[in-house]
């Protein structure tokens, strides 16, 4: 600050003393002219300077700092200063931007930055292709104006993200797209886009496989069945030994039975062809007779509550959701021993509908708890045979529940009892506001 006002003010001074040295020898009217002068000639410098600044601003990218003499020179060397950090920022800035940009280019997947309204922002090649967007073209417009496949419109409206969508046919015919929307900072939305075109080719005839191999099952397995229990039920069937294996017969084909049935179910829920048909579920009144089936499978065994926290109408379907609902129970009432408690509920968590069943059963340890839903899958082999159980139930839970944008969740301790919860969105709920608690 001192540089500064020295350099200032060292030719103000340094003329003042000359004007009094004038006007010593010379006369006031010398040194005031000679004074003058001098600021005329200051002032004169200093608008040349602040010319030249004001000319270098216009368009500073492109000019160079000027030069200039005295505190200009001072003022000039830190704005050069300055510039040059600035350039320097600013491209390492854009080599950062170029970087990411080639990084995000050379990605398998497509990339979209939408804005809270589903504007794009920004969308990388592969991103292109998917929706058949131009990048330059389309910044700023809403993607479901330019993707409007009902299913995809449908996703973003239900703004329920945990799940992938699978569009099919997104762009060209055939095409398939595995979607996820991923919120991040203020309000964005990073739309990532696979083609699963040719894995969902494989997937499709595997699905056909299984369920042609189950169609195809079926029929000799009722001739096969029907024949056994003709058999088994003839009077003069004496052969204790003969009866017992024609019971057995029986018992297995009917689990045979039920494990065709259950993969013909998967089968049809996992079509992606296969559309969720929507209706209104009264959903108090679906449990009320599923409470009364599971009384009748619990053959008072158990006791088995319904408590209806909640009266809101589910847009769902019903046939889905029964089977769903009716197979967590069952599933209680299996894995629950004589004498224990069952709670089935219908309450809301927030603005979510919950589908919940509570029972005092056998648990589950926490390390099988992530692998329940995959087919096949049993805690315990055996007990889940004894109870006639085709490790298929859970499965398609998750595949109903998942058709609902619903979310299955599992809380167990072992030795304690079990509740599995369907965590429906608040979009599917169409309100009734929740009543005083029923319970049955
Ligand atoms: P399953 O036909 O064998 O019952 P599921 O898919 O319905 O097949 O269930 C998978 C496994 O999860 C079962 O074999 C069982 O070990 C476990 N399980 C399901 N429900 C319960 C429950 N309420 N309590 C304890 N274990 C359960």
């Amino acid at each position: 600050m001192f540089d500064f006002w020295r350099r200032a003010l060292f030719f103000p001074f340094a003329f003042l003393t000359l004007s009094l040295l004038v006007w010593a020898t010379v006369g006031a009217l010398s040194a005031t002219l000679f004074f003058g002068v001098f600021l005329l000639i200051h002032l004169v410098l200093h608008l040349r300077q602040l010319e030249a600044l004001d000319y270098w601003l216009a368009d500073s990218d492109e000019r160079i700092v000027p030069d200039g003499p005295g505190m200009w020179e001072e003022v000039f060397t830190r704005l050069n200063r300055m510039v040059r950090q600035h350039r320097k920022e600013h491209e390492q800035r854009v080599a950062a931007l170029q970087h990411m940009e080639q990084a995000t280019s050379a990605l398998p997947e497509g990339v979209t930055i939408l804005d809270e309204a589903y504007r794009i922002e920004w969308c990388n090649p592969l991103a292109e292709q998917h929706f058949g967007l131009d990048c330059k073209r389309d910044i700023g417009q809403q993607i479901t104006y330019l993707a409007r496949q009902p299913e995809f419109v449908q996703y973003l409206a239900l703004h329920e993200f945990s799940e992938p969508l699978v569009l099919c046919g997104a762009r060209q015919d055939g095409l398939t797209l595995s979607i996820k929307l991923i919120p991040y900072g203020n309000n964005k939305l990073l739309l990532i886009s696979r083609d699963i075109t040719h894995l969902e080719r494989i997937e499709t005839m595997r699905r056909d496989f299984v369920a042609n191999v189950s169609h195809e099952l079926r029929t000799p397995l009722t001739v096969v069945n029907g024949f056994v229990e003709t058999l088994h039920d003839m009077p003069n069937l004496e052969n204790s030994m003969t009866r017992r294996a024609l019971h057995l017969m029986g018992e297995q084909t009917h689990r045979m039975e039920r494990l065709v049935d259950d993969l013909l179910t998967l089968s049809k829920l996992e079509d992606t062809l296969n559309a969720l048909q929507e209706e209104t579920v009264d959903v108090s009144r679906l449990l009320r007779t599923l409470h009364q089936e599971g009384q009748s499978l619990s053959a008072e065994k158990h006791t088995l509550r319904l408590e209806l926290t909640s009266s809101c109408i589910l847009l769902g379907n019903a046939d889905e959701l029964r089977s769903a609902f009716g197979n967590l129970i069952s599933n209680a009432i299996h894995y629950t021993p004589q004498g224990g408690e069952i709670l089935v509920s219908w309450h809301e968590q927030g603005d979510r509908p919950v589908f919940s069943v509570q029972d005092s059963g056998s648990g589950i340890a926490p390390q099988h708890i992530p692998r329940l839903t995959e087919r096949f899958y049993r805690v315990d082999r055996s007990r889940s045979r004894e109870t006639g159980g085709t490790g298929l139930g859970l499965a398609i839970v998750k595949h109903i529940a998942s058709r609902h944008q619903a979310r299955l969740e599992i809380a167990s301790v072992e030795g304690k009892g079990s509740t599995f919860s369907i965590v429906f969105p608040a979009s599917r709920r169409l309100s009734l506001p929740a009543e005083e608690a029923i319970t049955t």
